[in-house]
């Protein structure tokens, strides 16, 4: 019987590494041997618990690998193939699916979330979601989910030629959404990070001005703000930088509390806020993204781990040790 090793979280805060048989691809799906795997914000929420999450599931939405096997009526991907995957799996027969809002859709299943995902030797994958990445590195692979979410919230901002943009927080996020801004056009874009380390990533990858706090930032400057942080704090000082008539998007992931913004200013900026979820077919434009080098996501790779040391990964993350800034899991070694 064929094995793989996988990670799997079998209820909030516990891991366990288990061996399990390894599937073989239904009709229409792949087997995928997993060569790096990105641990994200969403990875340490199912493991604590505050996410939906079916246990017991193997994390991991956020990787590349080669296809392996593949199973019946599978016609545009093949075995030896680089790819990466789309991890969100839409029905494409509700009521949203139907109106190609497929982030929506009603029957969702999340690989990695509520299908077993890609912190193990060999992940399946239904081809639809499968994208060849030619020769990119595996490293690069790996982001090709978070920088489709990130392509999704910049196209939902319509930002303007030369439009001033900050962005708040130089995190992973934070450093896909400077160069995806500059892609679409923007005059300058600034960011602010406190950590030294993320604001040289920033810098390297073409930030034009760093404040180290927003106490600095000129206000009313900016046609658009972007918050990259999901602190409530962050969050509700946007609408101080953003110039009359212009756009917040409040695109780090939130806690579950309310935000206090003044209505009267709002109102009297004119402000458009908007926000993001996830990504809708946005794998082909992030590849080609960083195919053509327009967006380089290797000063962001700051750590790369065996599958056992997964948790020491999230640890990393969670208490900003080390520099840290993407750890990449690499399953096969
Ligand atoms: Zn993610
Ligand atoms: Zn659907």
């Amino acid at each position: 019987m064929a094995t793989l090793k996988a990670l799997q979280i079998t209820k909030p805060h516990e891991l366990k590494m288990v061996t399990l048989e390894r599937p073989e691809p239904g009709p229409g799906e792949v087997l995928i041997k997993v060569m790096a795997s990105g641990i994200c914000g969403t990875d340490i929420h199912i493991l604590e618990g505050e996410y939906v999450g079916a246990y017991p599931v193997i994390p991991g939405h956020e990787f590349s690998g080669v296809v392996e096997q593949a199973g019946q009526a599978v016609s545009r991907i093949k075995v030896g193939d680089k790819v990466a995957v789309e991890p969100n799996i839409a029905c494409d027969n509700c009521s949203y699916c139907l109106n190609n809002q497929q982030n929506f859709c009603e029957n969702w299943q999340g690989v990695g979330v509520t299908l077993p995902g890609g912190m193990a030797e060999y992940v399946i994958a239904p081809e639809k979601a499968v994208f060849d990445i030619g020769e990119l590195e595996f490293d690069e692979g790996a982001f090709v989910e978070p920088l489709s979410c990130v392509l999704h919230g910049v196209q939902k901002t319509c930002i303007r030629l030369a439009d001033r943009v900050v962005i708040l927080g130089a995190g992973p996020i934070g450093i896909l959404l400077l160069q995806a801004v500059n892609v679409q056009g923007a005059q300058s874009v600034t960011v602010v990070e406190l950590d030294q380390a993320r604001a040289e990533a920033a810098q390297t990858v073409g930030a034009d001005q760093i404040y180290r706090s927003m106490d600095g930032l000129p206000k009313d400057a900016f046609e658009v703000v972007i918050d990259a942080t999901g602190v409530i704090p962050v969050m509700k000082r946007t609408p101080e930088f953003t110039r009359k008539g212009g756009k917040i998007l409040l695109f780090g992931v939130p806690p579950k509390t309310n935000i206090e913004f003044d209505a009267f200013t709002l109102f009297l900026k004119g402000l458009t806020i908007l926000t993001s979820y996830t990504s809708v077919r946005n794998s082909l434009q992030a590849i080609d993204l960083l195919k053509n080098k327009r967006i380089n996501v290797k000063p962001l790779i700051s750590h790369r781990l065996p599958l056992a040391k997964f948790e020491h990964g999230v640890n990393l993350i969670k208490n900003k040790q080390e520099n840290v800034k993407k750890v990449l899991i690499t399953p096969n070694g």
